[in-house]
């Protein structure tokens, strides 16, 4: 295995735990896509790493120990990471949850999903993509007796595909997954979203449990409209999910159709959501929960999607349709953007309007976190009630 030296910033950085490492950690960096023995400038020994890029990131420290990234090494990885599942493998109201979370499970680059009795391997750079025969027959060993069959995606650019099957037995196109009791629709083998974002489940969570009871919600990006049926399981009066994706109306009616709750008072639009927002505001239309849940970065015909640029005014335009006293939950999903920025940005759109924040949530634990590194805990969701 080959040597590499890393800057004195870059030792300290690893002694505090962070894996994620970047170009400026090292003093050369020639080589990627391969293990190696990284050494500070005394030739001191501080551990086993691989190259790969990965958004902004080169490469991923592994372990203080000089390792090998074999069979063995993944299948203790993967008992040590369904141990701290324990909880979730024991409740049957979830059967949708991840069971290893790239560095929270100290091997940065590879995720994985249950869905009911099949896996979902995400692969987010090409070494880790080399090495996945490994660590697909190590996961078949951990988790046997679990697993039926199992999926992956691709999310880096190489391979021409983004989706595929991997082994075991075929899932059917479409099946149903449990998640605090309720249902939801899921698919593990088309581009690379599944029906469901496993990371926001307490915010559904909480729909679900009372904070919608009564109230009318506005669903801004509502994709499969999760969290309307959520809201609408726990007694939402009435719910507006807004996607500009034409599939999304007919998977978010999956959805409510998984647990008999009629759509009567559950719009579905295929819409952008700046000209439903205007719409509204025209038609006097009020709602007393506005949920915000954009992508980090989207493109359609007419405009490109920025947190930065576009946050502060998602809030100050659903402020003219928000009732006195409402709530505006506000998501964002971007590693690069801190808690202290995100809310700057969100102070811009309320301006001089009074408002109280009530909650902050982020990953829920079954999405382990690398405490060390802030970055990983990449979302952010902010519950906020606007005062008269
Ligand atoms: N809130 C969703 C996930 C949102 S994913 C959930 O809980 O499951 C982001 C969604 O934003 C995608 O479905 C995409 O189609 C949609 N989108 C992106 N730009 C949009 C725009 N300008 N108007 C409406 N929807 C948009």
């Amino acid at each position: 295995m080959s040597k590499l030296y890393v800057t004195s910033a870059a030792e300290r950085k690893i002694s505090r735990g962070i894996q994620c490492l970047e170009a400026k950690d090292f003093q050369e960096l020639k080589q990627t896509d391969k293990e190696v023995l990284l050494y500070n400038k005394a030739q001191q020994f501080l551990g086993t790493a691989y190259l790969s890029k990965q958004n902004k990131g080169v490469g991923w420290f592994v372990s203080k120990e000089k390792i090998t990234l074999n069979k063995a090494y993944f299948v203790a990885l993967f008992r040590a990471a369904r141990k701290r599942r324990s909880f979730y493998e024991r409740s049957d109201g979830t059967t949708a949850y991840r069971v290893f979370n790239q560095d929270g499970d100290f091997f940065g680059g590879l995720t994985v999903d249950l869905y009911g009795d099949y896996a979902l391997f995400s692969w987010y750079n090409a070494f880790v993509y080399t090495i996945r025969q490994t660590i697909v027959a190590a996961f078949k060993e951990v988790f046997a007796d679990k697993v039926k069959g199992a999926y992956e995606k691709v999310r880096f650019d190489g391979p021409a595909y983004d989706s595929s099957f991997v082994y075991g037995e075929r899932a059917a196109e479409k099946f149903l997954i449990a998640e605090n009791g309720l249902k939801y629709s899921v698919f593990l083998n088309q581009g690379l979203m599944t029906g469901l974002f496993l990371d926001q489940r307490e915010i559904r969570k909480d729909l679900a449990n009372g904070l919608a009871a009564g109230k009318r919600l506005l669903n801004l990006f509502s994709y499969t409209a999760a969290f309307s049926l959520a809201a609408a399981s726990g007694g939402a009066k009435e719910t507006v999910s807004v996607d500009l994706a034409k599939r999304s109306k007919e998977l978010s009616q999956a959805h409510f159709a998984a647990n008999a709750i009629a759509d009567d008072s559950h719009q579905f639009l295929i819409m952008d959501v700046f000209d439903y927002l205007k719409y509204a505001k025209r038609k006097g239309l009020l709602f007393d929960i506005i949920l915000i849940d954009p992508p980090s970065f989207a493109r359609n015909k007419k405009q490109t999607f920025s947190v930065h640029k576009d946050y502060p005014r998602l809030i100050s335009q659903s402020l003219d349709i928000l009732t006195e006293g409402g709530m505006i939950i506000a998501a964002v999903n971007a590693a690069n953007m801190s808690i202290s920025r995100f809310q700057k940005e969100l102070e811009k759109g309320f301006s001089t309007r009074r408002h109280t924040y009530l909650s902050l949530k982020q990953l829920p634990d079954d999405f382990a976190v690398n405490q060390a590194d802030e970055k990983s805990n990449y979302l952010k969701v902010f519950t906020i009630k606007v005062e008269k």
